[in-house]
C-alpha cells in the first residue's frame, strides 16, 4: 500500500515536470532540416523526420501515420522549392492551422540557382553548398522562436556553435575538392543534386537523369554521356544513396564496351542522409562522405578518414 503511494507521487511529479518543460514537436520532411533543428534546439525539441535513409524526396508520398505525426507537429519545416512536390498540397493545408515553413524559401532568390526542368523554379538541392545550408539555420532559429519566443537566446548561442562547426565542415569541402588535379575536375552522378557543391568548388557536374528521378536516363543520353566520358578520360562516376544504381552502371558498362575502364567512385549521399545514429546520418558526416570520396575518387589529396577523422567510424 504505502509502496503504491509511492509510486503514485512519482508518476504525478515525473508527469508535472515533463508538462512544464515540454519539448517542442518537431516534424521536419527530409532528415537533413531535422539535424539543424536538433543542433539548433538541443533539449527544447522533439524532432521527427518523415523521409527516412535512402528516400527519394522528389516522389516520396505521405502516408496515413505521416498526416497524423503532421498534425500533432508544434512546428512543421520542409525544404520547399518543390523538393516535395506529391507533399506540398497536404503542407499547404496544415499551413491554414499550424507553424508551417519551407525553409529553403526564406533563403535569398539571388542566392540560388534556377532548376534547369522548371521555369521560373529554383534548384531544391541546397544543402550541397555548406555556405548555403548555413543560412537555414538562422531561418530555423526564427521558427523555433516563434513558437517558443522565451527560448530565443538559447537557440542563438547553439546556432553560434553550430555555425562554427559548419563554418569548418566548408573550409574543409573546398579544400579537398580543390586538390582535384584539373583536368579531372568533372563529377557524373544519377541526377543532378551536385549543382550547388559544382558551382561553389568549379566543378563540372553531369547528371544523367534529369534534375527529378521521376524520368528514365534515355539510351540516347548514355551514349552521348560515354562519348563525353571516353573523350576526356574521365576515371569515375558515382552512385546514390536515393536513386537506383543502374543507369549509372549503364555508363560503366557502355565504356568498358569501348574500352575505357571507369570505376564507380564510391556511393554518395544526395537527397538522403546516411543510417540514423551513424556519422554519416548527419549533415557533417554526409557532406565529409561525400567531398572526401569525390576528391579521393577523381585524384584529388584527402585524410583517409576524412574530416576529423570519423567517417566510417559510426557515431
Ligand atoms: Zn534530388
Amino acid at each position: 500500500m504505502r509502496l503504491a503511494v509511492l509510486w503514485l507521487v512519482f508518476f504525478m511529479s515525473a508527469a508535472g515536470t515533463t508538462s512544464a518543460a515540454a519539448p517542442l514537436r518537431v516534424v521536419t520532411t527530409t532528415a537533413q532540416i531535422a539535424d539543424v533543428v536538433r543542433n539548433v534546439a538541443g533539449p527544447r525539441a522533439m524532432v521527427e523526420s518523415i523521409m527516412g535513409e535512402a528516400v527519394d524526396p522528389h516522389t516520396y508520398r505521405q502516408t496515413r501515420s505521416d498526416i497524423v505525426t503532421l498534425r500533432r507537429a508544434d512546428l512543421v519545416l520542409y525544404n520547399g522549392l518543390y523538393l516535395e512536390p506529391q507533399l506540398e498540397p497536404l503542407l499547404q493545408r496544415l499551413a491554414r492551422s499550424q507553424n508551417v515553413v519551407a525553409v529553403g524559401e526564406k533563403l535569398d532568390p539571388e542566392m540560388l540557382l534556377s532548376h534547369p526542368d522548371y521555369d521560373g523554379k529554383f534548384d531544391p538541392h541546397i544543402w550541397m553548398d555548406v555556405a548555403i545550408w548555413s543560412r537555414i539555420v538562422p531561418v530555423v532559429v526564427d521558427a523555433l522562436a516563434r513558437v517558443e519566443p522565451d527560448e530565443r537566446a538559447f537557440f542563438e548561442e547553439r546556432a553560434k556553435v553550430y555555425l562554427d562547426e559548419l563554418a569548418g565542415l566548408g573550409a574543409y569541402v573546398r579544400e579537398v575538392l580543390a586538390s582535384i588535379p584539373e583536368r579531372s575536375r568533372i563529377l557524373v552522378t544519377a541526377h543532378d543534386a551536385f549543382r550547388y557543391l559544382a558551382r561553389a568548388n568549379d566543378i563540372e557536374v553531369v547528371g544523367i537523369q534529369g534534375l527529378s528521378t521521376e524520368s528514365e536516363a534515355g539510351l540516347q543520353r548514355v551514349e552521348t554521356l560515354v562519348d563525353m566520358l571516353v573523350e576526356r578520360g574521365v576515371g569515375a562516376v558515382f552512385v546514390e544513396s536515393s536513386v537506383p544504381r543502374r543507369n549509372i552502371m549503364a555508363l560503366v558498362e557502355g565504356c568498358a564496351a569501348r574500352g575505357h575502364g571507369i570505376s564507380v567512385g564510391g556511393s554518395l549521399y544526395s537527397d538522403a542522409m546516411g543510417a540514423p545514429n551513424s556519422y554519416e546520418g548527419t549533415y557533417v558526416g554526409m557532406i565529409d562522405h561525400n567531398a572526401t570520396a569525390i576528391a579521393s575518387a577523381l585524384g584529388g589529396t584527402v585524410p583517409e578518414r576524412g574530416w576529423q577523422g570519423r567517417l566510417g567510424a559510426g557515431s
